[in-house]
C-alpha cells in the first residue's frame, strides 16, 4: 500500500458525473465505483450514461459543430495547441493518475500523457495543411476536391491505454472541424474521458464540442446507430469489433476498427540474445501485455530456443510484480478478476494441450506473474487466440519459411518483428508477414504517433489512424465546381 491510496483519481466536480461538453451533470443511468486495480480502493465514481442520454449529448454535439466547422483554422489549431500545454502543465499529476487508474506502472503513465502532448502538437497542425487539390476541368470551371470534416465522430475506446487511445481520434477529429462523442471504458473513465475533457476546456474548446458518456454495451450501441453520427472510431477486441462493423454497415457508417490479433516476434539463429530476450520480455509482458500490439506469439529458430528460453525464465523469476504506482515494480496488475481469470484459463489450456510451463502461471490478487510456455503449437489457445496478458508463447521453427507460414498462420494482426543480425535476411521474412506494421531488429510494441495505426484481418478493416493517416480518417472528399454563370445544356 502507497502513500497515495486514500487520496481519489477522479475530481469532485467530475464524480458520477457525465461531460456534456460545457458542464458536468449526474448521470441518469447511475454511477458506479471506478477501482485502483493495485489496491482494490474506489478511486472515484463514474457515472454511466443510458442510452437516452447518448442520443442527447449526440444532438448537442451536431448543434455545436457547424460554427466549429467554420472556425478560422488557425483558431482552432491554437485550441489543441493549448490543450498540449494543460497536459504538459500538470504531466507528473497525470501521469500518475493514469498509472493508478489503469493498473500501470509510472513510466507507463508518464508515457501516455507525453504520447498526448505530441498527439495535440500533431493535431493542432493538421487545419493548417492544403485540404484538398485544384482538379483539371473545363475551361471557365473551377473544380476543387476538398475535404471536409464528416460532422459527429463517435469514439469508442478500451481500458488499456486509455488516454491515447481516445485522443488519437479525438485530437485530430476536433483540430478537423468535427465535433466528437466519446465512450471510454468504464473502468478507466478518469484516463480516457475526464482528463480530456478538462484539458480541452481549458484550451477553450467552445461548449457542446466534446461530450464525455462512459457507458455500457446499450450507450454505445445508441451511438453507433445514431443517423447524425457518420463516423464510428472504435478501438477494442475483435469480438466487439465485428458487432460495431456491422452495425455500422446497417447504418451506412464509415467505421474504424482499431483491433487485435496476433503479434509475431521472430528471433533468428544469429540473433544478439541477451538483446532479444530484453525485447522479448518488454514486448510480452510490458504493462501486463494488456498491449493491442504485445509479442504475443515469440517464433524462435531451434538452436537458439533453449538459450533465449534460460534467459527469459531468469527475467520472469526475477521481475518484480505489484503497485505499479510505487514505483518498485516491473509489472503492475491486471485490470480486474475477469480479464485476469480469462488469461488464467488460457494458460491452462494451454498446459493442458501439451505446452510446458516454464516460469510464472501464478498470480496474486490482480498481480500476474510473468509467464513463459515452451512448446506452443498452432491448436493451442496461447498459440490461436490473442493472451491479452503477461505472457511468453515460445514456438519453435527451422527455416526462415518455416517461420512465415507460422506467424502468417492467423486471421491478422497488427504488429510484426525480426530480431536477426543479418538486416537483409531478417528484412527478407519481415516482408513476408501478415501484419500492419513490421519491425526489423526490435519488439512489436510501437507506435509513435506519426506513423499509421493500424493492420488487417483481427487487427481491423484495413483503415489505419494516425499520421499521414488522419487527415482521410476524420474528413471525407467533397468535390466543388465553380463557374461565373450557368453553362448551356442540349434540353
Ligand atoms: P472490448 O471488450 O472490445 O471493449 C472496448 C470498448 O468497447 C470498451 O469501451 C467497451 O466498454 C466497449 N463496448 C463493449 N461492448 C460494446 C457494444 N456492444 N457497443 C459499443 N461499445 C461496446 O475490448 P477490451 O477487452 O476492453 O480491450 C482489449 C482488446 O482491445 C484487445 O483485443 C486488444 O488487442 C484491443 N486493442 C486494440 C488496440 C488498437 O489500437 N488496435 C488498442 C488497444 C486494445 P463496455 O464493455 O463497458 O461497454
Amino acid at each position: 500500500m502507497g502513500a497515495h491510496d486514500a487520496l481519489p483519481v477522479m475530481p469532485a466536480h467530475a464524480n458520477g458525473q457525465l461531460y456534456d461538453g460545457g458542464r458536468w451533470r449526474p448521470a441518469r443511468g447511475g454511477s458506479r465505483a471506478v477501482i485502483e486495480p493495485a489496491t482494490g480502493a474506489t478511486i472515484g465514481q463514474v457515472g454511466i450514461a443510458d442510452a437516452q442520454e447518448m442520443t442527447d449529448a449526440i444532438a448537442r454535439a451536431h448543434a455545436a459543430q457547424p460554427a466549429w466547422a467554420a472556425t478560422a483554422p488557425r483558431d482552432r489549431a491554437a485550441v489543441l495547441l493549448k490543450a498540449a500545454q494543460a497536459l504538459e502543465a500538470r504531466f507528473d499529476e497525470l501521469s500518475l493518475a493514469v498509472a493508478r487508474e489503469t493498473g500501470g506502472i509510472v513510466p507507463k503513465g508518464q508515457h501516455e500523457v507525453r504520447e498526448a502532448i505530441v498527439l495535440c502538437r500533431i493535431a493542432a497542425g493538421l487545419p493548417m495543411q492544403a485540404q484538398g487539390q485544384v482538379l483539371p476541368s473545363t475551361p471557365g470551371r473551377l473544380s476543387i476536391a476538398r475535404r471536409v470534416p464528416h460532422g459527429l465522430v463517435g469514439v469508442i475506446s478500451p481500458f488499456n491505454f486509455p488516454l491515447i487511445l481516445g485522443l488519437r481520434t479525438v485530437a485530430p477529429a476536433l483540430a478537423l472541424g468535427n465535433a466528437v462523442v466519446l465512450k471510454p471504458d468504464p473502468r478507466t473513465p478518469y484516463s480516457g474521458g475526464v482528463l480530456m475533457a478538462e484539458v480541452f476546456e481549458q484550451a477553450g474548446l467552445p461548449a457542446g464540442l466534446l461530450q464525455v458518456l462512459p457507458g455500457d454495451g446499450e450507450a454505445g450501441e445508441a451511438l453507433v446507430t445514431d443517423p447524425r453520427v457518420p463516423m464510428i472510431a472504435f478501438t477494442g477486441s475483435p469480438g466487439v469489433g465485428r458487432r460495431i462493423g456491422e452495425l455500422a454497415g446497417r447504418h451506412l457508417k464509415k467505421v474504424s476498427l482499431e483491433l487485435g490479433g496476433a503479434n509475431n516476434l521472430v528471433v533468428l539463429d544469429d540473433a544478439d540474445l541477451d538483446a532479444a530476450a530484453s525485447a522479448v520480455a518488454f514486448g510480452a509482458w510490458f504493462h501486463q501485455g494488456q498491449i493491442c500490439m504485445a509479442s504475443n506469439r515469440v517464433l524462435v529458430q531451434r538452436p537458439v530456443l533453449e538459450a533465449l528460453k534460460q534467459r527469459l525464465v531468469a527475467k520472469a523469476t526475477h521481475l518484480p510484480v505489484g503497485d505499479g504506482a510505487s514505483g518498485q515494480v516491473a509489472l503492475g496488475p491486471m485490470i480486474d478478476a475477469k480479464q485476469l481469470g480469462r488469461f488464467d484459463q488460457l494458460v491452462k489450456d494451454t498446459v493442458e494441450a501439451g505446452a510446458r510451463l516454464e516460469a510464472g502461471g501464478q498470480h496474486e490478487g490482480l498481480c500476474y506473474r510473468p509467464t513463459v510456455l515452451s512448446g506452443v503449437k498452432p491448436g493451442m489457445r496461447a498459440f490461436d487466440e490473442e493472451p491479452f496478458g503477461p505472457l511468453v508463447n515460445l514456438v519453435a521453427f527451422d527455416s526462415d519459411d518455416e517461420a512465415v507460414a507460422l506467424a502468417n498462420n492467423s486471421q491478422g494482426g497488427l504488429a510484426a518483428a525480426v530480431i536477426g543480425r543479418d538486416v537483409a535476411r531478417a528484412m527478407a521474412i519481415g516482408e513476408r508477414l501478415n501484419a500492419g506494421m513490421v519491425h526489423i531488429n526490435d519488439q512489436t510494441v510501437n507506435d509513435e504517433c506519426t506513423n499509421p495505426f493500424g493492420g488487417p484481418g483481427l487487427g481491423g478493416n484495413g483503415s489505419a489512424v494516425g499520421g499521414p493517416a488522419d487527415i482521410d480518417e476524420y474528413t471525407r472528399w467533397q468535390w466543388l465546381t465553380v463557374q461565373a454563370g450557368v453553362r448551356a445544356f442540349p434540353f
